[in-house]
C-alpha cells in the first residue's frame, strides 16, 4: 500500500464519522480514478456508511416521539 492509498483508506473512514471538505473529496476521487484497490476498498466503506447513517436515522426518529 502507498503513502497515497494510505491517506485515501484514512479519508475513506473519515467520511464515516463526518462529511468529507471539498479538498478532501477532490483528492479521495482522484486517487480512486487510478487506484483499483482503493476503488474496492471505497466500496465497502460505502455499504459502512450506509448502515451506520440508516442507523442513526433510528436513534432520531425513536428520540423525537413524543413520550406516551
Ligand atoms: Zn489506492
Amino acid at each position: 500500500m502507498t503513502m497515497a492509498c494510505k491517506r485515501a483508506t484514512e479519508l475513506m473512514s473519515l467520511s464515516l464519522d463526518r462529511p468529507l471538505t471539498l479538498p478532501e473529496k477532490g483528492s479521495l476521487r482522484m486517487h480512486l480514478m487510478m487506484c483499483r484497490h482503493c476503488r474496492r476498498c471505497n466500496r465497502q466503506f460505502e455499504v459502512m456508511h450506509r448502515i451506520t447513517s440508516r442507523r442513526r436515522e433510528d436513534q432520531e426518529e425513536v428520540e423525537s416521539k413524543p413520550p406516551e
